[in-house]
């Protein structure tokens, strides 16, 4: 399994698919999906993103 984590909203999708990068983010339609390393969320990964928590 592998997350690809979206630059736009900052959601997480997972798929076995090793090849989906640049996908269409399947919230907000944004083709900006990047693989991840880890299947879990690492602090400071949403780092200059727009998300503010
Ligand atoms: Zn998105």
């Amino acid at each position: 399994m592998n997350r690809y984590k979206c630059k736009n909203c900052g959601g997480n999708q997972y798929t076995s698919a090793p090849d989906r990068e640049n996908e269409p983010c399947i919230y907000c339609g944004n083709a900006n999906t990047v693989l991840m390393d880890t299947l879990d969320e690492k602090p400071g990964e949403n780092e200059g993103s727009a998300e503010n928590e």
